[in-house]
């Protein structure tokens, strides 16, 4: 596996080892990797000739006030991760590498998908998503890129953003990966202290009782929504909606058609999920 430090020797890389009519797969990640990277890694080297991770915490997708600095990083344990999952390269760049100058030219998410939940909640996080995402599909040039239904607002914005720039690239949605208790995995979830975590099991309860509710029939919004915020009564919920892949409010939930999205507040910690119905 080569480990490339910088833009050039990136560059260089691609050059050498993708041949003309070769897959490129592409797992972009903020490091701390856990099974839920490394699930996407194990579809990109199913679907491609070589896999190409990146590990970057990107400043701009943070807002002023969030966890930038204690956001957990854990370089060499995540060389060995990608090592052992037997990715071709990582792509480990310096934030002065990403970002030469603070002005510059920035592709802006569409109203409608950004401008609630993550959006209205995180200002400017997916202006910095954005940002990042297409440098890397830039330098990369992936064939696919791979990204978790976990953050489900950012996999739509981010196939909104290839289609409406008519780039070349195939975004793929993963399945969420779960521990053993049903928790989405998630890298912060490190900082859940015992009771926290046991709080937090409240979010996959919720989702299978409205999985079930659904299941037995019940497709009103209002119920299900009702149903998953008595289970995660206690939590402080910064939204439980279902919504359309527009992201757009829906009376009825539809298979395939409808999304439920949690986020919630666990002893200080934020924490995403979701079900696709
Ligand atoms: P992050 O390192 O948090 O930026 O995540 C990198 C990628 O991994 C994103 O596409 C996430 O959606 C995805 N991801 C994070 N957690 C999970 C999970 N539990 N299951 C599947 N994919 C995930």
């Amino acid at each position: 596996m080569q480990i490339l430090r910088n833009i050039d020797e990136l560059r260089k890389w691609r050059k050498e080892n993708i041949k003309e009519g070769q897959n490129l797969g592409y797992v972009a990640t903020m490091g701390a990797l856990h099974d839920g990277h490394l699930s996407l890694i194990s579809h990109s080297k199913k679907d491609n000739d070589k896999t190409i991770v990146s590990i970057f915490v990107n400043p701009t997708q943070f807002g002023a006030n969030e966890d930038f600095d204690k956001y957990p990083r854990d370089e060499q344990k995540d060389i060995a991760l990608c090592q052992n999952a037997l990715v071709d390269a990582i792509f480990l760049p310096h934030r002065n590498d990403m970002y030469p100058s603070d002005d510059e030219i920035k592709i802006l998410p569409p109203h409608t998908l950004s401008s609630k939940f993550e959006g209205a909640l995180r200002q400017g996080h997916f202006d910095g998503v954005l940002q990042v995402v297409s440098k890397f599909f830039h330098l990369i040039k992936p064939t696919n890129a791979y990204f978790g239904k976990k953050d489900t607002q950012q996999l739509l914005i981010i196939k909104q953003m290839v289609q409406s720039l008519f780039w070349d690239i195939h975004i793929i949605g993963c399945p969420i990966m779960r521990d053993s208790n049903g928790l989405a995995l998630s890298s912060r979830n490190i900082y859940l202290d015992k009771n926290a975590y046991n709080e937090a099991l409240k979010i996959p309860q919720a989702i299978n009782l409205v999985k079930e509710a659904f299941v037995n029939g019940k497709s009103h919004t209002d119920e299900l929504e009702h149903i998953a915020k008595v289970a995660l009564n206690g939590l402080e919920i910064d939204y439980c909606n279902i919504v359309n892949m527009q992201l757009e409010p829906i009376k009825y939930a539809e298979s395939s058609k409808s999304i439920l999205l949690i986020a919630v507040r666990v002893g200080g910690v934020r924490l995403l999920d979701n079900y696709w119905f």
